[in-house]
């Protein structure tokens, strides 16, 4: 049982299945020796001209048994629970494409996971299997540029009945990973008279159906990317698919995108701190390589020192938040951890942000280049202070239960 410090405060009952140190050292081996030398082809020649190394890497994952590390045994996958894969997602976040090499990647991994949760055998069957297998790729298209993310209940992309299929018409945009996807689902409203969070239902599109326009990839911090590594603009006019492509009950879309925001938020962290694990040893190797003057390393200025040090503690403190989250959910279920999975979405989307950024500033012009990887991370993963509710968000809910929870406490009513 977790035993709760005051106002949510932090508690470390938990331990690391041994279970799973050796699937771990087994992985962090395999992307040191086969997908680390070969980044520098993902960097600058992007996801579609990479396909081939690609397939080639995901069938020695297969071979060794690590296809889908999250993936129930059933699918094929190792079946591991949400702790046991954030342990392997901080391994994988090491590498920019490590994830897309195991099949637990950003969207898919959230589209299998609500596949599995809430869909019907014929959906399992036509969407979840050959996604688990890593025959096709999916996306999630919520998100519209005339509307706030941050509120999605007044999203406007409809989908109304007409016999037995629904006519959806809308305009999403950063629908991740659109490019080449076989299907994607589509947050759209089905009930405008509804209550706010019963108005929205989630529906499974596949790509090809007419009215489904792809109307480019957004370019992002001056790269539009391709393939897996994108995000695209979509219009989707009188759309037609059949009622039986609905996940879940109609009205349902909120409640099923929280069961896979929290999950899924472990899994960005996790990958956050495998990506803060990298810079640092990118910093750290640069720092003692680095003479500023003959036998004068860069790593002897304090300056650089103390990024160091700080980068270290800040790196091991997210750790710890988020593996107590991780285990919580597991012990006690996503709706129990909200508050921790707030904290983590915030507090580790920081550290990751001045990790990568130290590392930039160390290498110098080397550090703008993508002759290294920190470069990369710098200008994808300022989006993680966005994505998956804005910091700001995610603060203003912590601060609200912390503050009921001492209110209530002296008796005061909010
Ligand atoms: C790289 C990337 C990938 C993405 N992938 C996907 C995807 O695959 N599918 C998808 O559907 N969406 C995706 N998104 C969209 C993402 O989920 C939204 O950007 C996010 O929900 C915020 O919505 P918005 O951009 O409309 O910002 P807005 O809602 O317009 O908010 C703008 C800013 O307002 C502030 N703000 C908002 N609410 C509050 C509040 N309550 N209190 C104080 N300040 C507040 C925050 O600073 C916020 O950043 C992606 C975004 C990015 C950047």
């Amino acid at each position: 049982m977790s035993v709760e410090g005051p106002a949510g405060g932090l508690s470390v009952d938990f331990s690391i299945p041994a279970s799973v140190k050796e699937h771990r050292a087994k992985i962090r081996d395999f992307v040191d020796r086969e997908l680390i030398p070969q980044e520098k082809q993902f960097l600058t020649h992007g996801f579609t001209k990479s396909l081939p190394m690609i397939e080639e890497l995901r069938n020695k994952v297969r071979a060794m048994g690590y296809f889908g590390p999250q993936i129930p045994k059933e699918y094929g996958g190792m079946g591991l629970s949400f702790m046991e894969f954030a342990l392997i997602s901080e391994e994988l976040g090491r590498c920019p494409f490590a994830h897309v090499i195991f099949n637990c990647q950003a969207p898919d991994a959230g589209n299998m996971e609500i596949l599995h949760e809430f869909g019907t055998h014929e959906q399992h069957e036509k969407f979840l299997r050959p996604l688990a297998a890593g025959k096709i790729r999916s996306c999630f298209s919520m998100t519209e540029p005339n509307s706030p993310g941050s509120n999605p209940t007044i999203m406007t992309t409809t989908a109304v009945k007409e016999g037995d299929h629904y006519v959806i018409n809308g305009h999403k945009w950063f629908t991740s990973a659109a490019d080449g996807s076989a299907f994607t689902i589509v947050m759209a409203v089905t009930d405008s008279a509804g209550a706010p969070h019963e108005r929205a239902s989630q529906i499974i599109v596949p790509m090809d159906t007419p009215g489904v326009q792809f109307i480019r990839n957004i370019p992002v911090m001056g790269e539009a990317g391709d393939g897996w590594a994108s995000h695209a603009e979509l219009k989707y006019q009188d759309v037609r698919v059949p009622i039986s492509n609905r996940l879940g009950n109609e009205g349902a879309g909120f409640a099923i995108a929280q069961s896979r925001l929290g999950p899924g938020r472990i899994h960005h962290c996790m990958r956050w701190i495998g990506i803060c694990e990298r810079s640092l040893e990118v910093m750290i190797k640069r720092a003692i390589s680095r003479e500023l003057a003959p036998g004068e390393p860069l790593a002897r200025r304090q300056t650089v020192q103390n990024w160091i040090a700080e980068s270290r503690a800040e790196i091991n403190a997210a750790r710890l938040m988020i593996q107590h989250a991780a285990w919580r959910i597991d012990k006690e279920g996503a709706k129990e951890a909200r508050n921790d999975i707030s904290m983590i979405k915030f507090y580790v989307a920081d550290v990751l942000q001045k990790v990568v950024d130290r590392a930039v500033q160390t290498l110098g012009a080397l550090g703008m280049t993508d002759d290294v990887v920190v470069a990369y991370y710098y200008r994808h993963e300022r989006a993680a202070r966005i994505y998956d509710g804005p910091d700001e968000v995610h603060k203003v809910s912590v601060a609200r239960r912390v503050l009921q929870e001492e209110l209530a406490k002296a008796g005061i009513r909010i």
